[in-house]
């Protein structure tokens, strides 16, 4: 088995980093086509743009909004043709960061990412997913190379809602138990290999990170202060999350996340706090203690992550339904096959049931 680990080429991280922007960019090319959210946009611009000027730099802030469609990336593919960039760059969360990646790839250009959010581990990773216009999953694209600069500005992150930051750590929070079952089963990850002792080390640091330095962090966040514990919780969810489950591969928790997902009531939920249910859903069916799900959950619940269905928005948690969910998150080349023990709909079903009346039953004793 061929082991093999995959990164962005430079990780940048402190408050104000985006001030110098151009400096940690100028290398890559000089026509910069930026591609990002209203809000995120309005954000960043002034002080990007007056970083690009100062190195002489072209650019272009294009305005995203919708999802991350093969469509939509075309459209911008075009607008980045017309302009001569040699630089891509994706500006916000994750779709217009998934944008950004899938017009890079298609013009072959260097690829800069500025999350505004760290509400996903999506910005270190060569991990391109696009959806349909109904929301459901199209594809999974995989980039030919990482990230050329990830340039997380602190002092940005925190300052946006708090929910963000948190739905960053329910992603995060999957990371380990996704990496520890792909080890279990000698799951390919991401670039076609098995992991390293590298990559399984950053998940596992992911987790103790979270559970030593969530609860304050968010705290912080909440007061949009930069503390030492925020900066250690953004490289778990952007850094150390990216890379660790790139190179050890996902499992159940994503696939679940995909099956309720597909629920109604759910287009509110953000990716983290689905996930987040999702991996209290894994453990369930891994048959994790009891002190191990409880810590999860009570980690969920500090941090004001979802552990029932009804907080992410699911009314009808008959199993009729939830099965349709069940089914989904076995469908063909979901991440849920990277069990180590063959799954099928009756399993997933009961580990969402399972997970919901603990997280139920949790939220009554508190
Ligand atoms: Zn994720």
């Amino acid at each position: 088995m061929v082991k093999i680990m995959i990164a962005p080429n430079r990780y940048i991280q402190g408050p104000r980093v985006l001030k110098e922007t151009g400096t940690y960019i100028v290398h890559l090319g000089s026509r910069v086509f930026f591609i990002g959210g209203p809000t995120a946009l309005s954000t960043v611009k002034d002080q990007v743009s007056a970083s690009l000027n100062e190195n002489s730099m072209e650019y272009q802030f294009e305005a995203f909004s919708g999802e991350c469609t093969r469509a939509s990336a075309a459209r911008l593919l075009e607008k980045a043709r017309r302009f001569l960039a040699d630089v891509v760059a994706g500006v916000g969360g994750g779709r217009a960061i998934d944008t950004a990646k899938a017009v890079s790839h298609g013009l072959g250009s260097a690829l800069v990412i500025i999350p505004t959010v760290a509400s996903n581990d999506a910005p270190c990773s060569a991990l391109c997913v696009q959806y349909k216009e109904n929301h459901m999953l199209d594809r999974f694209l995989i980039l030919k190379r990482n990230p050329d600069v990830v340039l997380v500005d602190s002092k940005v992150i925190a300052e946006a809602p708090t929910r963000y930051f948190v739905a960053g750590m329910g992603d995060a929070l999957a990371t380990w138990f996704e990496a520890f079952t792909c080890t279990k089963s000698s799951a390919k990850n991401l670039p076609g290999g098995v992991t390293t002792a590298a990559a399984l080390n950053l998940a596992r640091l992911c987790y103790d990170t979270l559970m030593e330095y969530g609860v304050s962090a968010k705290l912080a966040v909440d007061q949009n202060a930069v503390t030492p514990a925020v900066e250690k919780v953004i490289e778990a969810n952007v850094l150390l999350s990216g890379l660790g489950f790139e190179s050890s591969g996902l499992a159940a928790a994503h696939g679940i996340h995909e099956g309720v997902h597909a629920l109604g009531g759910t287009e509110g939920a953000l990716h983290g706090e689905l996930v987040a249910f999702g991996t209290i859903a894994q453990l369930v069916m891994e048959n994790y203690s009891r002190g191990e799900i409880d810590r999860v959950i009570d980690f969920c619940k500090a941090v004001g992550l979802p552990v029932t269905l009804r907080q992410l928005g699911v009314s009808d948690a008959s199993p009729e339904n939830l099965m349709k969910a069940a089914e989904v998150a076995c469908m063909e080349g979901l991440t849920t096959h990277n069990c180590y023990f063959e799954i099928n709909p009756e399993l997933i079903l009961g580990a969402i049931i399972g997970a919901n009346a603990l997280g139920e039953a949790s939220l009554k004793r508190s």
